[in-house]
C-alpha cells in the first residue's frame, strides 16, 4: 500500500489540465482550484478565432520559436507537438493540419466540446474540482488562503494562474502581489502577441478598417515574418506582427515610435516585379498593380497612402515601396486585449522542474512564468508541455521516494 499524497493545483487553464491528466492518481489526490465557475475559460476564448492547438514542424524548429529557448526545450522534447496530437486523439479529439502548418481540432468539434472532453477525462481519473475559489496568498504558517474558505495544507502545490490579459476569463494577474510579498522576483506584465497603434489618415482607415493584407511580410530591425495583417482603426494586427511583438514592444518602452516595413510581395524580388511591370500591356498604374502584380484593393490603397503622385508613377520608386511600405508604430495595444503577456515570475525563481526555489514542493507552470512564444499554437503547446513535464517529474519522484 502506498501513502497517498495531496496535490493542490491553483488555476485551471491548459497547463493545469494537462498536468492533472498525466498525474498518477493511484499515488496522488489531485484537486484543481479556480476562481471562475468553470475551468479553461481563456482556452475557450482562444477557440473563438480558431483553436490553434499546436504547430506541425520538426521539434528543433518548434523549440526555436520560444524565448528563452533553453528554458522550454526540455519540456517540449518530453511532450512534443506529435505527442500532443496523439494524446488528443486518444481522448477523442482528432486534429488536422490547417494552413501554415497550424494544428486545429477536427472541424466537427467546437472548442467547448474539446474542453469538455479534456475535463471529462479528468473526472474519470477522479480529479476533484473546487470552483469559484479565489486564492489570495499564503497564511503566516505558509498554508494556502482562499477567499472565504478554510486555509489549505497540501503536500505539493502547483500554481498555473496564467498571464494578465482577457481578465474576464479569470486570468487577471492579481496573484503577482502574493509572490512579491514572499520576495519572489516578478516582472511587470506587458502585452505580447498584440496589435500596435498606427496614426492612419482618417479617410484611409474609414475605407480599409477590418481589411486583411494577405501573404505579406513584416520587417522590424533584423527580423522578418511572413503572414497576414489586418488593418484596424487602432493600427495593425495579425500573425505577421504578433510574431515580432516581443521586440517591438521592448523598443516602444524606450522609443516614442518604431518603424516597420511591409513587403507586399515577399515572394517576388524587385527585379521580378520590375519585369512584370515593364511587360504589362496596360497603361494605368492601378491596372498594372492589380492585373500584372496581383495586388488587391487594400494593398493598392495602402500603397497610395505611402507614395506621392511622383513616386506612384515612377516604377522604380513604386516597386521599392511595394517591397518596403514604411509604417510608424506609436502605441502598444491595451494589455487586456493582448493574446498573451510578457512578464510574471522571473525564470531564475524556478528550477528545471518549475519548482520555486524559495518554497519547497511548490511549482509554477504555464503563462504565469516569464517566457514568450508567438501565436501559431506555440503558446498552448508550451503550456501543455510544461504540464506534462511536471506530471512526469512528480510521478517519478513519488516512486523514487518510496524506493529509498
Ligand atoms: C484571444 C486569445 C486567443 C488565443 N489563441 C490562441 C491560439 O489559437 N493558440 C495558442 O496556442 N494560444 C492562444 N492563446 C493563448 C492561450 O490561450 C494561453 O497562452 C493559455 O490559455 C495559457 O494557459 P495557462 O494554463 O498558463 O493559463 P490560463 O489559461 O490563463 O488559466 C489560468 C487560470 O487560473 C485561474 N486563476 C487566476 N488567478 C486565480 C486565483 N487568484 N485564484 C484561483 N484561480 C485563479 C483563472 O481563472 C484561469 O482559469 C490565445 C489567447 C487569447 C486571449
Amino acid at each position: 500500500m502506498y501513502t497517498m499524497k495531496n496535490i493542490t493545483i491553483v488555476g485551471g487553464g491548459p497547463a493545469a489540465l494537462m498536468l492533472a491528466n498525466h498525474l498518477d492518481t493511484t499515488r496522488y489526490n489531485v484537486t484543481i482550484y479556480d476562481q471562475k465557475k468553470s475551468v479553461g475559460r481563456k482556452f475557450l476564448v482562444a477557440g473563438e478565432g480558431g483553436l490553434n492547438l499546436t504547430y506541425s514542424s520538426p521539434i528543433s524548429e518548434l523549440t526555436n520559436q520560444y524565448v528563452p529557448q533553453n528554458f522550454m526545450a526540455t519540456a517540449l522534447t518530453q511532450f512534443t507537438n506529435e505527442d500532443l496530437i496523439t494524446w488528443l486523439e486518444t481522448i477523442g479529439i482528432p486534429t488536422f493540419i490547417g494552413s501554415s502548418n497550424r494544428v486545429f481540432p477536427s472541424e466537427e468539434l467546437k472548442p467547448i466540446e474539446v474542453l469538455n472532453k479534456i475535463v471529462e477525462n479528468l473526472k474519470t481519473k477522479g480529479i476533484n474540482f473546487q470552483l469559484n475559489k479565489q486564492w489570495n496568498g499564503w497564511t503566516t504558517a505558509g498554508d494556502l488562503h482562499f477567499e472565504g474558505q478554510e486555509d489549505i495544507v497540501s503536500d505539493i502545490v502547483v500554481f498555473a494562474l496564467g498571464g494578465a490579459s482577457w481578465k474576464v476569463t479569470g486570468s487577471d494577474g492579481e496573484w503577482i502581489n502574493a509572490f512579491e510579498q514572499l520576495n519572489i522576483k516578478t516582472i511587470a506584465f506587458r502585452s505580447a502577441n498584440c496589435a500596435f497603434g498606427v496614426n492612419w489618415k482618417k479617410t484611409f482607415i474609414a475605407t480599409y478598417a477590418g481589411k486583411p493584407l494577405k501573404n505579406i511580410a513584416v520587417r522590424f530591425a533584423n527580423q522578418t515574418t511572413k503572414g497576414e495583417l489586418v488593418l484596424s482603426k487602432f493600427g495593425l494586427e495579425g500573425n505577421a506582427i504578433y510574431a515580432l511583438s516581443r521586440n517591438i514592444q521592448q523598443a516602444l518602452e524606450s522609443e516614442e515610435h518604431v518603424d516597420i516595413e511591409i513587403d507586399l510581395k515577399p515572394m517576388l524580388t524587385t527585379t521580378e516585379l520590375m519585369v512584370k511591370y515593364q511587360n504589362s500591356t496596360l497603361s494605368k498604374v492601378t491596372g498594372i498593380l492589380k492585373e500584372d502584380l496581383n495586388l488587391d484593393r487594400t494593398a493598392i490603397g495602402l500603397l497610395k497612402q505611402f507614395t506621392d503622385k511622383e513616386a506612384f508613377t515612377n516604377p522604380d520608386l513604386l516597386i521599392a515601396t511595394i517591397k518596403a511600405v514604411p509604417i510608424t508604430l506609436s502605441a502598444v495595444e491595451d494589455i487586456d486585449r493582448a493574446i498573451s503577456t510578457l512578464g510574471g515570475i522571473d525564470l531564475d525563481e524556478v528550477d528545471e522542474h518549475f519548482q520555486l526555489k524559495k518554497i519547497p514542493n511548490t511549482y509554477a507552470i504555464g503563462e504565469m512564468l516569464d517566457w514568450y512564444a508567438p501565436t501559431g499554437g506555440y503558446l498552448l503547446q508550451g503550456c501543455f508541455s510544461m504540464g506534462f513535464s511536471l506530471a512526469q517529474h512528480l510521478n517519478e519522484s513519488i516512486t523514487d521516494n518510496e524506493n529509498e
